[in-house]
């Protein structure tokens, strides 16, 4: 099944690419594999998927002990600043960094293991109330004052958008990221290249792409409905 989807998608990627002239090459396809099993995460692998996503830091960890060393692993959920330390050394980049004191953990403990951590700041392009990320106008003062910390590169913008029944609806806010990259780019602030846009799940990532999208997330259409057994 999950080969099937993943052709499936594929197919999309490739048609958004067309209707908005982009080459395939442009655009990073991340399976999210939250809550899903080793099994199907070795599946993907098989057909040739290496970039990975999960949104708990143990999870993340207890996978990628136990995967092929040449998976990328995206940490896109929130992340609180004590559970950096199993995330910095294992993930290849940072998709939700929203708050500077975050930022200072990722930089001390990347510090610490002796590398530069990759990053994304997720901005809540829609400013809705139940999601994290820092909003557009904090957005280029944000970047100004994490770029400081030595230890952390800052690759590119994040965002999740609203869950709504037609993706068109959140055209808009995909549009604002991106208008937002560019004009940070614009500041030439060091240790800041706005390189990556990461947005558009299941629901809207050909959209996303339409965008600029140069990472998309896509979970549901790849792996199935997730159940969450709380
Ligand atoms: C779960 C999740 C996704 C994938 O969502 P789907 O709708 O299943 O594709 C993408 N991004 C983030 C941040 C997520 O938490």
């Amino acid at each position: 099944m999950v080969k099937e989807n993943l052709l499936e998608v594929e197919a999309r990627i490739c048609e958004a690419c067309k209707k908005s002239g982009r080459e395939r090459s442009q655009i990073k396809l991340i399976a999210v594999s939250k809550t899903k099993p080793v099994s199907m995460i070795e599946e993907a692998y098989a057909a040739g998927i290496r970039d990975f996503g999960e949104n708990k830091p143990q999870e993340m960890k207890e996978k990628h002990d136990v995967l092929p060393e040449d998976i990328n692993w995206h940490m896109i959920g929130h992340l609180q600043r004590n559970k950096v330390k199993y995330v910095v050394g294992r993930a290849a980049m940072i998709h939700s960094v929203e708050s500077f004191r975050l930022a200072e953990a990722i930089d001390q403990e990347a510090e610490k293991k002796g590398i530069v951590m990759p990053i994304l700041v997720e901005v809540n392009v829609a400013e809705e109330e139940s999601k994290f990320g820092i909003t557009v106008s904090q957005c280029p003062d944000f970047v100004e004052t994490i770029a400081k910390l030595q230890h952390i590169s800052i690759q590119g913008l994040m965002t999740i958008a609203p869950f709504v029944e037609n993706a068109e609806d959140n055209r808009k806010y995909f549009a604002k990221l991106r208008k937002l990259s560019v004009d940070i780019q614009a500041k030439n602030i060091d240790n800041v290249n706005m390189c990556n846009l990461s947005m558009g799940m299941t629901g809207d990532y050909q959209v996303a792409i339409e965008e600029g999208a140069t990472m998309v997330r896509v979970g549901t259409g790849i792996f199935g409905n997730r159940h969450y057994n709380l």
